[in-house]
C-alpha cells in the first residue's frame, strides 16, 4: 500500500488510484489507494439451474441475484417449486437408503476431506463471489467466512469415523433425509455449518439458500460434483420463502435445521408440531457487549467495531447493545466517535473497506426505519462523515447515545451498522441490563479481572460469551442460544449430536 501526498488533488481518488487529499485545509488528509481485488479469474454461468441428484434441473421459474454494492443482475437462478423440492427431497432419501448411510465412516470422511480440499483451491473465487453477491468487505470473506467454511468441512470429515469417540458406550445411528434452510448473512459459511456434520454422521441433505444470495451455495454445488459425491447426497434448490416451507414440510425430511429470523423459526415450529421431525433453530439475538472500567479500553474500542460494524452489523451475534460503566463512559463514547471517523465504507471489493454493502434494498428500509425510531424517541445518534457511492444500498456506521433500555433500538434486532450505547454501575445492573432481552445468542465481556469474567458469564443468558474479544468462530466450539435464539447447537461435539438418533 503507498501513500503520497499530490498538492491540490481533489477529494476523490485519482484514475492510477493512488492518493486521496482534501484540499483546502492547513492538513492534508492521507487517503488509501483504491486497492480492488481482481475478479477476472472467477467463472460465474449467466444461469444456475436447481442441484438436484447430483445433475443440474430446470426450474419453471428464474429469478435474478444482483450486487448490492451496485445494483447490477449478477445472474439468475432457478425458483424451486413445491414439485422440485419433491424431487430433491426423494433424490436425497434413495441416495440415503441406498449409498450414504451404507458407507463406512472412513469412505464418508474421504469425500468431506475432498470437499473441503477443492474449497481451499477455489478460495479466492469463493470469496470474490461472496462479496459481489451479498455486499461483504472482500477482506472479510477472504480472511474469515471461506476460511472457516472450509475449517468446518475438514472438521467434521475428521469426526465421520470417530463417531463412537464422541458417544463413548451409546447407540447411534443417523436420522435420513435433513431439511436444511439458511440466511443470506454468510451464505457459504451457514452452508457448510450444516452440511459438513450432516454428512458426517451418514444424512443426505437438501438446502436452500437465501433470495439474495444463492451463488456461492451453487459453486459449492460445481465442488460438490468435483468431488464426486454420490448422487443426491446434497441437493443445493434456490428459491423464496415458499421453497423453504415445502422443506420443512416435506414427510420423507426427518430433521430441520434451520438459521434466520425469530418470526420463521417460530412458523417452521409451529408447522411440525406433531410430527416426529427433529429440529435445530438458530435465530435472531441482541447482544450485550458490556464494557467495565478496569477493561483495557484501546482494546475494547476494536471489540466494539468488530463486534457491530463486522459484516455491516449483519450478524446475529452482533453486539448491538454496548453496556458502559459510568466512569469510562465519556471516555469510551470519545474514542468510539474517533474510531468511526477511521472506517472504510465503500466498494466491498476493495481491500481496505471495513464496511460493505447493506445486503438487500429491504434490509436497507428495515435498519433506516429503525434508526428513525431512535431519532424520533429522542435518542443522539452519532455518524461520521463519509462519502456513499451513488449507486447500491449503503448505511454509514451509526451510534446512539441518550438511549434507554425501553427504546426500540435497544430491543429490536436492528440486523445493520446500528449500536446503541447504555450505561451501568455495578456488575449486578449489568447482568440484569444484559438479560433483559427476549434473545439469549451472545455477549462479551471486557475487564481486566477474572473472577469478574466467570461471575458474568455464569449469570448472563447467553449461549456464546467472549471475555476480552468478540466474534470469534472456532468449528470446534459449539453456537446456539437460548430463549428466542433458539435451541441445538451447531459446531464441535454438540452439533454431532443434533444430526443423529443416539
Ligand atoms: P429469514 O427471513 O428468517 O430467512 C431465513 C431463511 O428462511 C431464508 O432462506 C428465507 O428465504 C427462508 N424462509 C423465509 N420464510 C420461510 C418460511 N415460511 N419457511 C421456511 N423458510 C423460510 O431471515 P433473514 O432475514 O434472511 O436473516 C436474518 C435473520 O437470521 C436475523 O434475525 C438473524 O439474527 C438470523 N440469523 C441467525 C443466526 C444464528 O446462528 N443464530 C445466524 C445468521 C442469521 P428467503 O431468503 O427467500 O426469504
Ligand atoms: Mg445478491
Amino acid at each position: 500500500m503507498t501513500f503520497r501526498e499530490k498538492p491540490g488533488a481533489s477529494n476523490r481518488p485519482s484514475s492510477n488510484g493512488e492518493v486521496k487529499i482534501v484540499s483546502g485545509r492547513s492538513k492534508p488528509v492521507w487517503e488509501y489507494a483504491p486497492s480492488t481485488e481482481a475478479k477476472d479469474h472467477i467463472s460465474l454461468k449467466n444461469r444456475y439451474d436447481l442441484f438436484v441428484g447430483g445433475k443440474w434441473v430446470k426450474a419453471k421459474k428464474y429469478f435474478a441475484t444482483i450486487n448490492p454494492a451496485n445494483e447490477k443482475k449478477i445472474a439468475e437462478v432457478a425458483s424451486a417449486s413445491k414439485e422440485d423440492v419433491n424431487r430433491a427431497v426423494l433424490a436425497a432419501d434413495k441416495a440415503y437408503k441406498n449409498v450414504w448411510s451404507k458407507l463406512s465412516g472412513k469412505e464418508r470422511a474421504k469425500y468431506i476431506f475432498r470437499i473441503a480440499r477443492i474449497m481451499q483451491e477455489k478460495a479466492r473465487e469463493l470469496a470474490v463471489i461472496e462479496t459481489m453477491d451479498g455486499g461483504k468487505p472482500i477482506k472479510e470473506s477472504k480472511g474469515v467466512d471461506v476460511p472457516l467454511a472450509i475449517a468446518h468441512f475438514f472438521y467434521y470429515a475428521g469426526w465421520a469415523d470417530k463417531l463412537q469417540y464422541a458417544f463413548p458406550g451409546k447407540k447411534f445411528s443417523p436420522i435420513g433425509v435433513v431439511g436444511q434452510i439458511i440466511p443470506w448473512n454468510f451464505p457459504l459459511l451457514m452452508a457448510a455449518w450444516k452440511i459438513a456434520p450432516a454428512l458426517a454422521c451418514g444424512n443426505t441433505v437438501v438446502i436452500k439458500s437465501a433470495e439474495t444470495t444463492p451463488l456461492t451455495l451453487y459453486k459449492l454445488a460445481e465442488i460438490i460434483q468435483e468431488a464426486e459425491l454420490p448422487y443426491g447426497v446434497v441437493n443445493i434448490l434456490s428459491g423464496a420463502g415458499d421453497t423453504g416451507s415445502y422443506i420443512v414440510n416435506h414427510p420423507k425430511v426427518k430433521k430441520i435445521a434451520f438459521t434466520g429470523s425469530t418470526e420463521v423459526g417460530k412458523i417452521i415450529l409451529r408447522s411440525i408440531a406433531g410430527t416426529d421431525k427433529k429440529v435445530t433453530l438458530e435465530l435472531g439475538g441482541k447482544a450485550a457487549n458490556i464494557i467495565f472500567e478496569d477493561a483495557p479500553i484501546d482494546q475494547a474500542i476494536e471489540g466494539i467495531i468488530n463486534g457491530i460494524y463486522f459484516n455491516q452489523g449483519h450478524v446475529c451475534c452482533a453486539g448491538s447493545r454496548l453496556f458502559v460503566q459510568e466512569s469510562v463512559k465519556s471516555l469510551v463514547v470519545k474514542k468510539l466517535k474517533q474510531r468511526l471517523k477511521t472506517l472504510r465504507v465503500g466498494d466491498p471489493l476493495d481491500k481496505n473497506t471495513d464496511v460493505g454493502a447493506i445486503n438487500s434494498k429491504m434490509q436497507l428500509n428495515k435498519i433506516a426505519e429503525l434508526v428513525q425510531s431512535g431519532i424520533d424517541e429522542g435518542c443522539t445518534i452519532y455518524q461520521p462523515e463519509c462519502v456513499l457511492p451513488d449507486k447500491g444500498f449503503w448505511f454509514r456506521p451509526t451510534f446512539f447515545t441518550n438511549t434507554a433500555q425501553s427504546n426500540r433500538i435497544a430491543q429490536d434486532e436492528i440486523f445493520g451498522p446500528v449500536l446503541s450505547v447504555l450505561m451501568f454501575r455495578t456488575p449486578k445492573e449489568a447482568i440484569e441490563k444484559a438479560n433483559n432481552t427476549p434473545y439469549g445468542l451472545s455477549a462479551g465481556i471486557w475487564t481486566d479481572k477474572g473472577s469478574k469474567i466467570f461471575k458474568m458469564v455464569s449469570e448472563i443468558k447467553a449461549g456464546i460469551i467472549w471475555s476480552n474479544t468478540y466474534n470469534k468462530f472456532n468449528p470446534a466450539s459449539p453456537f446456539g442460544g437460548f430463549k428466542e435464539s433458539g435451541f441445538g447447537r451447531e459446531g464441535g461435539v454438540h452439533g454431532l449430536k443434533e444430526y443423529l438418533q443416539v
